[in-house]
């Protein structure tokens, strides 16, 4: 679709006959929506470009919390409007609209650096986009879930959704300390390396082309860093957390085990500010590898056949999460499923899905500290295979991993 056809269906939308805008057919708030999402995007990108997109007067005269806070309210609300209007109404133009405004600010918003904020401190900062993107990351996936699922059978609220919800909480919330706390040994490591001419070489790049950098040279660590993970039976107690998911879905990806996310960043962020990445685009990256393992995760039915060449969809990461055994130890790759094929451990059978997802036999138990601690239990104990009550069987057609 052309900018002109956008053009034609904004207007058509926009001036559609009364009966097309009476109360409960999605018209008002979509355009409410689409109105105060753009206010958004404006007000954002403002304050990304002082001087350049706002007079410094006027943001002076605010205060930076209750503005802050105002676009946090005001964000919501208009996603909560797409939400409303994409329910209603039949078509969905106003309502994406109005995600997409929401969303283009939200990041932009994710991007900005404390200069702005007064009194700054990293964990202040990261609390309010934080609720902000737990909020939205629902308030994405889960329309595109109901809309285009692949397990349509598999309700919103599966079993286990309150566990992996507060995985959900505590690891999107390490992501912002776990950033504050390694501030430490990079500063350490920054003053007592000699990469300067590197470092200098590195900040001077395109901040797309650190972008696209990063996210290769992480997912070449990651992918053998996940690798050992499975391979290796004392890191592999950790990783079963991970796997043991019975239900795919954007709530999913969120339940690993505490020491993995803090190995995990640390070995992918660390070296990224060594390097001399400038913190924009480490930052980019972090918000960009939670949305997009996010969306592997999700329980959305897309085909995507010449994407998912040259990207990680959906579909590939649920083989990684296969009960099957042809699912076992294939597509360790996070972004970039062609690492799975020059490593040789690449697995996307036909059109298929696998049948079923978890560990076989469920050797972990429920619960986030049952969990936590599952690791370090004696493996004497694990070896017995915890059998799970018919009732929380969603897959139950557990063959022994
Ligand atoms: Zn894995
Ligand atoms: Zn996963």
């Amino acid at each position: 679709m052309g900018i002109k056809d956008h053009h034609m269906r904004l207007r058509r939308e926009l001036e559609a006959p009364a009966a097309l805008r009476s109360f409960g057919n999605g018209w008002i708030s979509g355009t409410l929506s689409a109105a105060i999402g753009l206010a958004c995007l404006a007000l954002v990108i403002a304050y990304r470009f002082p001087g350049v997109f706002a007079t410094t007067e006027l943001l002076g005269s605010i205060p930076t919390a209750a503005l802050r806070i105002g676009l946090l309210v005001a964000m919501l609300t208009a996603f909560l409007l797409a939400i409303l209007s994409l329910l209603l109404r039949k078509d969905a133009y106003l309502g994406m609209l109005g995600i997409i405004f929401t969303l283009v600010a939200s990041i932009i918003g994710g991007t900005l650096d404390g200069a702005w904020l007064p009194n700054y401190t990293p964990i202040y900062f990261g609390l309010d986009f934080f609720v902000l993107n737990v909020v939205l990351t629902g308030l994405i996936f889960i329309p595109l879930e109901t809309f285009f699922p692949k397990h349509q059978e598999q309700p919103l609220f599966r079993g286990e959704w309150r566990e992996d919800m507060f995985y959900y909480l505590v690891s999107s919330m390490l992501v912002q300390i776990f950033t504050w706390i390694s501030l430490g040994p990079v500063n350490f490591l920054l003053a007592n390396t000699n990469w300067e001419s590197l470092r200098e070489w590195m900040a001077s790049l395109p901040f797309l082309v650190q972008i696209v950098a990063i996210i290769l040279l992480t997912d070449l660590v990651q992918y053998w860093l996940h690798r050992a993970f499975h391979r290796v039976p004392f890191l592999w107690r950790f990783h079963a957390v991970h796997h043991s998911a019975k239900s795919m879905d954007w709530m999913a990806g969120a339940r690993m085990h505490f020491a993995e996310i803090c190995i995990l960043r640390g070995t992918t962020v660390i070296p990224m500010f060594l390097l001399g990445f400038s913190s924009t685009a480490v930052h980019t990256y972090i918000f960009m590898v939670y949305l997009w393992s996010t969306f592997i995760h999700s329980n959305i039915g897309w085909r995507l056949k010449i994407v998912e060449q040259l990207l990680v969809v959906p579909r590939f990461h649920h083989w990684h999460h296969g009960i099957e055994a042809e699912a076992i130890d294939v597509n360790f790759a996070i972004h970039f499923p062609w690492l799975d094929r020059l490593f040789g451990t690449y697995h996307m059978p036909g059109e298929r899905w696998p049948e079923g997802y978890g560990v076989g036999g469920h050797p972990v138990p429920k619960g986030y500290w049952a969990q936590f601690f599952f690791p370090f239990r004696s493996s004497k104990t694990q070896a017995e295979p915890v059998v799970n009550e018919a009732a929380d069987g969603d897959s139950s057609d557990t063959k022994e991993k």
